[in-house]
């Protein structure tokens, strides 16, 4: 019987000590009594997942955690977005992220008033991206004398059809831009990180950012306009009256996991960057009825679906968003509740398996702290536990699933890549 392999990521579940908890983290204060029989069976400790200079983006931490050097594959979201669309990208297409969001005011006065333009739905967008695609597509491209950058001109109508770039209508406000030849080593600034300030100082800086700034610019003159912003204003709704781009990348040359470690595996994760990871490792992506990213998931259906794929398959990886919006969210009582269904809906079943077959050996964690206190992701170390203990770690009898009892343990990793080496030892034995 050869053994088997979970990674269950409760993303962000790592926090800081609260003062309305009394000073305890949401771990501390949540009931869950299947991560603490982990951790004081098991092999608990703390790791730093992501090397110091990245930032710690659950993209970068989950390649890091299956056992890809982030500094080596990471080229970006938007490929990443990409392949979980089903959008093939070759070698030199750019993929970029696609914003569609509302802007107040104009010229140097212009502000970001909303990423989301509102949480606009899925047709409107799709209608908006489909009529900027068709004018694009009518003005002629040109390229100056001296440059490789295109310039677009307007042919009122009478243009080449020149597909210079092709835009992916993804859901509500997150799309897909693709320029096949494009940069991508230029600045750009993902739009919630600027909420309600001028955009000026982060409009895209350096080599093809022109061009970037002419497809914005022509989105601003057709949007605005548009019968889609015209009900959405009616309706008292914010209009989605620019695009941003930002999150750019080639695809990733990433051998699959297979090729790496020898085992089939699958993914299960409603976001699409923890979906489009599985894609270029050639992981298979799980979906899940009503796995939806949020508090409201559907917990208990992840982990039987999880547990499922271990008949035909060697290894899952299981991604749990609620944890880290609840972080974003900057609610406690979120938090600690994502953390108590996963415990009870996920570890639970998940362990019983474990003890029953004896064939399973499962890592929990967070790919990074999201504390309420700061509502973004922050660097540290943070704890994980196995069970049952790989070769090569120790236990530490007594101990519970939280921040402090990991880091007293002294059981340090100093890279994420060096848990997949632990998780997979005994894969042959
Ligand atoms: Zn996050």
């Amino acid at each position: 019987m050869s053994r088997k392999f979970i990674i269950l990521i409760g993303d962000g579940m790592a926090d800081w000590p609260i003062p309305s908890l009394g000073g305890r983290t949401p771990l501390e204060a949540a009931n869950k009594p299947h991560m603490d029989f982990m951790a004081s069976r098991g092999a608990l400790g703390t790791v730093q997942v992501v090397p110091k200079e990245m930032y710690p983006g659950s993209d970068v931490s989950n390649l890091s955690i299956i056992g890809y050097d982030p500094r080596e594959v990471y080229t970006g979201r938007s490929p990443l977005e990409a392949a979980s669309m089903g959008v093939d990208l070759g070698q030199d297409d750019v993929a970029y992220r696609c914003n569609i969001v509302c802007l107040k005011n104009d010229g140097a006065d212009t502000e970001m008033e909303d990423y989301s333009a509102g949480h606009i739905t899925t047709p409107e967008a799709a209608e908006l991206l489909e009529a900027l695609q068709k004018q694009v597509d009518d003005r002629g491209v040109v390229v100056r004398e001296g440059s490789t950058i295109p310039s677009l001109v307007d042919t009122e109508g009478k243009g080449s059809k020149n597909s210079v770039v092709r835009f992916y209508p993804g859901v509500s406000y997150r799309h897909l831009m693709v320029w096949p030849g494009g940069y991508d080593s230029l600045e750009t600034t993902p739009p919630h990180d600027f909420h309600g300030k001028k955009i000026t100082e982060y409009l895209p800086k350096g080599e093809g950012a022109e061009f970037l700034l002419e497809l914005m610019e022509i989105s601003r003159e057709i949007f605005p306009d548009h019968f889609v912003n015209r009900k959405r204003i009616e309706a008292g709704k914010l209009p989605g009256n620019a695009i941003w781009l930002w999150g750019q990348g080639k695809p990733p040359r990433m051998r699959t996991f297979q090729e790496k470690y020898g085992l089939k595996g699958s993914v299960v994760a409603a976001v699409d960057l923890i979906r489009g990871i599985g894609v270029y490792a050639g992981l298979e992506t799980v979906t899940v009825p009503g796995a939806t990213g949020y508090i409201d998931t559907n917990f208990r259906g992840k982990a039987e679906h999880a547990l499922r794929e271990l008949d035909s398959k060697d290894f899952v990886l299981i991604h749990v968003e609620a944890p880290d919006e609840a972080g974003h969210n900057g609610s406690v009582p979120d938090k600690i509740r994502a953390i108590e269904r996963i415990d009870e809906e996920m570890v639970g079943p998940i362990l019983a398996r474990a003890r029953d077959k004896g064939d399973l050996t499962v890592l929990v964690m967070p790919d990074h702290p999201t504390p309420v206190a700061i509502r973004t992701h922050s660097q540290e170390p943070v704890p994980f536990v196995f069970y049952p203990v790989p070769p090569g770690l120790s236990s530490f009898p007594g101990k519970r699933y939280t921040e402090a009892d990991a880091k007293e343990t002294g059981q340090f990793l100093d890279a994420g890549t060096r848990l997949i080496d632990y998780l997979l030892s005994e894969k042959d034995a």
